[in-house]
């Protein structure tokens, strides 16, 4: 899930060198041996929600790799021009097909090792009926003791759900923000 590194430069083509720039920087960057153009490589957001009615929560089971066939939360890569909340929607629309009223901020998740932050939103639907794209195989609702603990996705999605089950007994949902190592 690392992003591979870069190789050829994204300005002419030539192939880049990782080494320290000469501006006192000092983290190692893919070189431009040619334009001498420095590409900055910055972590990616992945945005999504946690739709809900009642005690239900809805899962997709993906269609995609990785994780073919495992159960996830909406979500998915920002997109450059939207902002979070819109991207979390987004996502929800396109791999859910659901009709939701999008609510609060629940997690943020930083992720290091992958150069990721994960967004979470809760999104309380406003249909039972869901028209998954071809992203997911199945989309339905499952209450707690439901839940495919052990046919998650990701550690980010079980972390979210653990919290989201645990707020919703305390009869208050906060905002969680935590790092994944
Ligand atoms: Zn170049």
């Amino acid at each position: 899930m690392q992003r591979p590194p870069i190789k050829h430069c994204r300005e002419c083509g030539t192939p880049v060198q990782y080494r320290l720039p000469d501006d006192g920087d000092t983290r190692e960057r893919a070189i431009c041996s040619a334009c001498d153009t420095v590409h900055y490589e910055n972590p990616l957001n992945v945005v999504g929600t946690v739709p809900w009615l009642g005690d239900r929560v809805l899962l997709c089971k993906r269609n995609i790799e990785p994780r073919w066939g495992k159960w996830t939360l909406p979500a998915g890569f920002m997109e450059l021009g939207e902002t979070t909340a819109q991207g979390a929607a987004r996502e929800t629309r396109e791999e859910a097909g659901a009709l939701f009223e999008l609510e609060d901020l629940f997690t943020v998740m930083s992720v290091p090792r992958v150069g990721q932050v994960h967004l979470y939103y809760r999104a309380r639907l406003t249909s039972e009926v869901f028209d998954p794209g071809h992203e997911t195989l199945e989309a339905r609702l499952f209450a707690e003791h439901e839940i495919p603990w052990e046919e998650l996705a990701f550690r980010t999605v079980r972390e979210t759900l653990q919290r989201y089950f645990a707020d919703r007994k305390a009869g208050r949902f906060g905002t969680h923000a935590f790092d994944i190592e």
